[in-house]
């Protein structure tokens, strides 16, 4: 696919068993990167790094809470003592809720924005001396399809506002960083086949369906492998940008 020998990537949020960070941690690896398991889910890591590892990768499990600032700077410090670089950051871990508007209370709203926004602020911050130093660096963060056009039956409005932001923030963040080496860039996938999807009900599930051209829910090795490419060489001009990966339901 897209080679990354030598590279280093942290991935946000890979230790969920049947997550999309965990696909993604796999990809880079599968294409030659060290790959840092980041997640607060200390089983998940152990998971995850054992899968990288049988498959003949390289990876290294790091406990992290992407709010916390003293939890992000450990974890850099830790992959600049173990690999003395960082050159893909890709901001996966993110949480959701199904509330409306109306039942929404602030401490939901900050407890998702904490995560989806503070948390990949925080991560992202915490790795451009090194990359500028490096002058190379891809940062990567995963949006939604709801940023654009409201959620469904998955997130609410703080959900999608919070995903919103990242484009916002990615935007500024490629512009400013541009001249070091760094591109800056963000996916938005629609529904992916992960344990949300399955646990829908079967009329919610129809609905859903019937709304996406392609018929289908995405598969994880499809926002992956869109990853792998970002981080690559092969995309070294593209920066400020964000990719849709929805089957046709936003374009
Ligand atoms: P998931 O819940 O399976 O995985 C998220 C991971 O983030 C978990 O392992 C969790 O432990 C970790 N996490 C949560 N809070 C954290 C924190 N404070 N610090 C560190 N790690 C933390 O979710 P997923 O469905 O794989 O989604 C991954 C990303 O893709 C999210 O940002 C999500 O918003 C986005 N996304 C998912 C879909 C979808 O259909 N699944 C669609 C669009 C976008």
């Amino acid at each position: 696919m897209f080679e990354l020998n030598d590279r280093v990537a942290i991935v946000t949020g890979s230790g969920s068993k049947k997550g999309i960070g965990r696909t993604i941690a796999l990809a880079l690896a599968d294409q030659g990167a060290a790959v840092v398991v980041a997640d607060l889910n200390l089983e998940g890591i152990e998971d995850t790094v054992n899968a990288i590892t049988e498959a003949g990768g390289r990876a290294i499990g790091v406990e992290l809470n992407v709010t916390n600032k003293e939890s992000v700077d450990a974890m850099v410090e830790k992959v600049l003592a173990e690999y003395g670089r960082i050159d893909i950051l890709v901001n996966n871990a993110g949480i959701s809720q199904k509330v409306t508007v109306q039942d929404m209370t602030l401490e939901d709203m900050t407890r998702v924005f904490n995560v989806n926004m503070f948390g990949l602020f925080l991560c992202s911050q915490a790795v451009l001396e090194t990359m500028k130093n490096q002058k190379f660096g891809r940062i990567i963060s995963l949006s939604s399809v709801s940023a654009k056009r409201g959620g469904g039956v998955f997130g609410g409005a703080h959900y999608s506002a919070s995903k919103a932001a990242v484009l916002g923030f990615s935007k500024n963040l490629a512009r400013e960083v541009a001249v070091d080496g760094i591109t800056v860039n963000c996916v938005a996938p629609g529904l992916v086949n992960t344990e949300i999807w399955k646990s829908l009900p079967e009329a919610d599930a129809k609905n859903v369906i019937a709304s996406i051209p392609m018929g289908r829910p995405g598969e994880v090795k499809e926002i992956a492998s869109t990853i792998a490419f970002l981080a690559s060489e092969e995309a070294s001009y593209i920066t400020g940008e964000e990719i849709d990966i929805n089957g046709g339901s936003h374009m």
